[in-house]
């Protein structure tokens, strides 16, 4: 099959199963390499969503896919808010949703017991769900029904890129195909070529980080049953001890489950059908009547590149950073990166930015990278306890959760996907004014139900589905109009939303924290960039110069605020260092340590009394939920580390 012969919304089409033709290009008969403005290197997700983001602001695009066909198999399944909000800016996010498994609640066990239920989107007002569960492979046919429609898109299957030279002004690119080899020039290549990225290895990079030692068997079963489109994950469970297990629901009446191995489990013989049944309807009951349609066996890593631009190549998707699937932010946060890159490169090429607006787009994936690898590493050491005393004091917060609220906002069986609040970038302007709330400058706009000036209803996020800088102008014609006129006056090209002061309207207003005559300016991918309650027509014009990297003395190339780094820091330090370098405190500045107990005999007492009819493991798991409760009692991390760093001076260094 041809891209362009794929029907519209992909009706019937089994994407599993489709092959895609090699064309035969002109560019392969050329005798000097064709030259492209952009080339992008894969056609998974992520590379599929990064042309359409650009052909649809009118760039050509070529895309080089070596294989022939999409995602088989079970890969990703749970698709964030964030990124189905911006794949309705790509106009493909409908189908999916309609194909897809809407959910938003969680649950969380402990052997038989509920302890934990959470919440994703606990508020009403937004058009897209918390999450929908949907095969990768739906996504990615959706993206490439979409692709289909964008003539300015050259998608070439079977084209292997093999060779890579960079020079000032181009990239060369030498390709493999089954008619031989041809070599492209590009202004710039976008690498989306996944965990294994060959153009990461051809510029001598590498990806970093930490490669966790469990496995998990994926078995997705199909059948008809009851349970609702929730998450619901069980640690230690009776019917797998010693292990989790994650249960979703999908497309199609299937149902992923995860099962945790262990990293000493034989994957070949893990994935045999007469190995996995015993285990599902060890889960499902003795009764239960199910399909295995898909299994397979997965380790992971959490990993990035130390910069996610090399010259006239940047990395975005699963080449430049990785995560474990706990937490659903691998292609997500692929998807953040391409809605970051696609209008800075298309500044770039267009003459309105400098090219070092390039060096922001990695900066601020870099820290996106850090955030999810930070949450991702936490959650697999949560899951996977590293040490006895890390299982010790798992199990503990376990064991409080079931009664006690505070213990249940430790567990942690994956930090679901979130958008990156891009904290101290330096395209945004600094609140000059005061505002509450969490769309601060950096973060991504916020969704709400509007009523237009006409009186027509639209959700915030579509209104705004533009490919440009949007303004939201909040209050009546007469109440906003020195802003309107201010932004008129800076001649900036915006697109102008007023948002009036009418009940329809009050939630935009509490998410914005608006008065009238509150404006907030929008970068093309929907990220807060300044906010004012009265600007003039020269702040308008300062932000966005400042947003397209433009601002006198402005230095892009620079890591984001304090927080990244202290990400990256502790994600790859090494087990124990934190507690280490709280040792290296000089003195406690919050702790009490001057005498401060009421009746020091009877603490003393109790603490041994209650340790006394205990053998040594379960004095040890006493110990973990005591300091648990009077860690939330002290309710300060300064504090505890302040303690911790005081009794590690007592320890003696080394491990027994
Ligand atoms: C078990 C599991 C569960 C997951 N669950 C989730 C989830 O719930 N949510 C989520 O967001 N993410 C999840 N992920 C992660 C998600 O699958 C990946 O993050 C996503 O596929 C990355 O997309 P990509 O386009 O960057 O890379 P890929 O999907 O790997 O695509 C790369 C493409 O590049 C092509 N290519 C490679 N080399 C070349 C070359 N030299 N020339 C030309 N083409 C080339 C490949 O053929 C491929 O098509 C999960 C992953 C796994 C394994």
């Amino acid at each position: 099959m041809h891209l362009h012969e794929l029907p519209a919304q992909g009706a019937g089409l089994d994407f599993e199963a489709i092959r895609f033709d090699y064309r035969h290009s002109a560019d392969q008969d050329r005798a000097t390499p064709a030259r492209h403005p952009i080339v992008v290197v894969g056609g998974g997700p992520i590379g599929l969503s990064q042309a359409i983001d650009l052909a649809q602001r009118g760039l050509p695009v070529v895309v080089l896919e070596r294989g022939d066909r999409l995602s088989t198999g079970s890969r990703a399944l749970c698709f964030s808010k964030r990124t189905l909000e911006i794949f309705d800016r790509l106009g493909c996010c409908q189908p999916m949703v309609d194909k897809g498994v809407s959910w938003h609640t969680g649950r969380v066990f402990f052997g038989n017991d509920e302890v934990y239920q959470f919440d994703l989107l606990p508020e009403e007002g937004h058009e897209r769900p918390a999450f929908i569960n949907l095969q990768q492979y739906y996504v990615e046919g959706q993206l490439a029904v979409r692709a289909a429609q964008l003539p300015n898109i050259d998608l070439r299957w079977h084209n292997k890129v093999v060779g890579l030279q960079q020079h000032d002004d181009h990239v060369a690119l030498d390709i493999d195909t089954p008619q031989g080899r041809y070599t492209l020039h590009a202004d710039y290549v976008i690498a989306c070529d996944g965990a294994r990225s060959t153009l990461r290895e051809l510029l001598g990079q590498e990806s970093r980080g930490q490669v966790f030692r469990d496995r998990f068997l994926i078995a997705d079963v199909r059948m008809q049953a009851e349970f609702p489109a929730e998450r619901w994950f069980w640690f230690e469970p009776p019917f797998h001890r010693g292990g989790s297990v994650l249960l979703h629901r999908q497309a199609d009446s299937v149902w992923r489950i995860d099962f945790q191995l262990g990293w000493d489990a034989d994957p070949e013989k893990e994935k045999q059908p007469e190995n996995i049944r015993p285990r599902v309807q060890a889960l499902l009951g003795a009764d239960a009547q199910f399909e295995l349609v898909w299994a397979s066996v997965y380790t992971f890593a959490c990993l990035r590149m130390d910069s996610f631009r090399h010259g006239r190549v940047l990395f975005a998707g699963d080449a430049a950073h990785g995560v474990s699937p706990f937490g659903a932010r691998g292609a997500n946060s692929g998807v953040q990166d391409i809605d970051n890159l696609g209008w800075k490169l298309a500044a770039v090429l267009g003459g309105q930015a400098p090219e070092s607006l390039l060096d922001s787009y990695a900066r601020e994936r870099e820290y996106a990278a850090d955030e999810n690898i930070l949450n991702s590493t936490r959650s697999t050491d949560f899951i996977t306890p590293k040490s006895p005393i890390s299982r010790m004091f798992r199990d503990a917060v376990l064991r409080l959760a079931g009664e006690h609220r505070f213990a249940r906002t430790l567990v942690n069986s994956g930090r679901l996907s979130v958008p990156a609040v891009l904290h101290g970038s330096v395209l945004s302007t600094p609140d000059r004014d005061e505002f509450a709330g969490s769309v601060v400058p950096g973060a991504c706009a916020a969704d709400a139900p509007l009523q237009l000036e006409d009186g027509s209803t639209q959700w915030l996020l579509r209104r705004l589905s533009g490919n440009g800088f949007a303004a939201l102008v909040f209050g009546d014609a007469q109440a906003a109009a020195g802003s309107l006129r201010a932004i008129e006056t800076s001649g900036a090209a915006l697109d102008v939303l007023r948002i009036g002061e009418s009940a329809a309207n009050q939630l935009a207003w509490q998410r914005y924290d608006a008065r009238p005559g509150t404006v907030y300016l929008l970068r093309p991918d929907q990220h807060v960039c300044a906010r004012w309650r009265a600007p003039t027509a020269a702040d308008i014009s300062a932000a966005l110069q400042r947003a397209m990297g433009g601002a006198a003395g402005q230095v892009l190339d620079q890591p984001l605020g304090t927080q990244a780094s202290a990400h990256s820091t502790a994600q790859r330090e090494a087990p124990g260092t934190s507690a280490q370098s709280a040792a290296r405190v000089p003195a406690a500045q919050y702790l009490i340590t001057t005498p401060n107990l009421d009746a020091p005999d009877d603490f003393y007492e109790a603490l041994i009394d209650t340790h006394a009819l205990l053998d040594n493991g379960a004095s040890h798991a006493l110990n973990a939920r005591l300091v648990l409760l009077l860690a939330n009692h002290i309710g300060s991390s300064q504090v505890l580390r302040e303690a911790l760093a005081q009794a590690l001076r007592g320890a003696t260094p080394g491990k027994a």
